[in-house]
């Protein structure tokens, strides 16, 4: 039998590639596409999993809501604070939830690859961030740059605060062992690329990927929604959906 998906945030960027992706995951139903001004309570008993790629303060109240009525949720909105993210753990008690800042496959499987590199190649080894957005992007280093470095910290036994060189300029001195470069590049149209560099004197190592479209997370939410249904109450994210931990 197949899993009923409800959509919420369907009119958005993420929406409708969940909209666009979902009829290629064997296993899945769209059973609600909900957005602003849409009565969730006319569809949300008629789903299994709750898809939630909105705005932040939604998602504590869709979360209550789906543990009341016993419904798994996949949590892709971002920018909750300490709050929002208190109410989601209260709840995960009831119902399985996957929480995730960034659903694709292909990151999640470089973070993996990240410390596993670091944790092998151990301490000689240089470690640089370097990633690339499109023109538009506001912040910088990524969300995801961001993780990349705090993987290689925690490897290193390192604070991050002290340890990130972002950017270098003017007479910097040699680079020390207790340094994690991170570096962003802004251009085009790009979706997202996150290159980690382990460079030791005679031989380099790149983990790259690269992110052309938001189906990438799209798909990676639908597997995750896939997967919660099937798990006891409790807080995931995208490694445990990958089996990676
Ligand atoms: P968007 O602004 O294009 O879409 C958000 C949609 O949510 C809009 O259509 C809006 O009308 C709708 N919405 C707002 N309030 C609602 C409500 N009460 N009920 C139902 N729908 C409501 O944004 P987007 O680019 O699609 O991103 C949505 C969220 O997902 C953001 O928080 C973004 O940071 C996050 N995101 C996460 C990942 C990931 O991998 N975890 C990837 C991309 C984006």
């Amino acid at each position: 039998m197949s899993t009923k998906v409800i959509i919420v945030g369907s009119q958005g960027r993420m929406g409708q590639a969940l909209l666009r992706c979902l009829p290629n995951h064997a296993g899945l139903e769209l059973a609600g596409a909900v957005d602003q001004g849409d009565d969730l309570n006319a569809v949300i008993r008629q789903g299994d999993v709750v898809i939630d790629f909105s705005a932040h303060a939604v998602t504590g109240p869709l979360t209550a809501r789906c543990a009341q009525l016993g419904k798994a949720i996949v949590i892709g909105t971002t920018g909750h604070d300490a709050a929002e993210l208190a109410e989601i753990r209260q709840h995960a008690a009831t119902i399985p939830v996957v929480l995730a800042s960034n659903y694709s496959t292909g990151v999640n499987t470089l973070f993996w690859l990240t410390r596993k590199c670091a944790e092998i190649l151990g301490p000689d080894f240089d470690l640089e961030v370097v990633e690339m957005h499109h023109r538009l992007k506001k912040d910088a280093p990524s969300g995801t740059a961001k993780s990349l470095a705090e993987i290689l910290a925690q490897v290193r036994g390192l604070q991050l605060d002290t340890a990130a060189r972002h950017g270098r300029e003017g007479i910097v001195g040699e680079r020390t062992k207790a340094e994690i470069g991170v570096h962003s590049i802004r251009g085009g149209d790009v979706v997202g690329d996150h290159t980690v560099i382990f460079a030791n004197v005679g031989e380099r190592v790149e983990l790259t990927h690269k992110a052309s479209s938001r189906e990438t997370f799209a798909n990676g939410a639908l597997r995750a929604a896939g997967w919660v249904v099937k798990q006891k109450p409790g807080l995931y994210d995208m490694q445990d959906v990958l089996g990676l931990k």
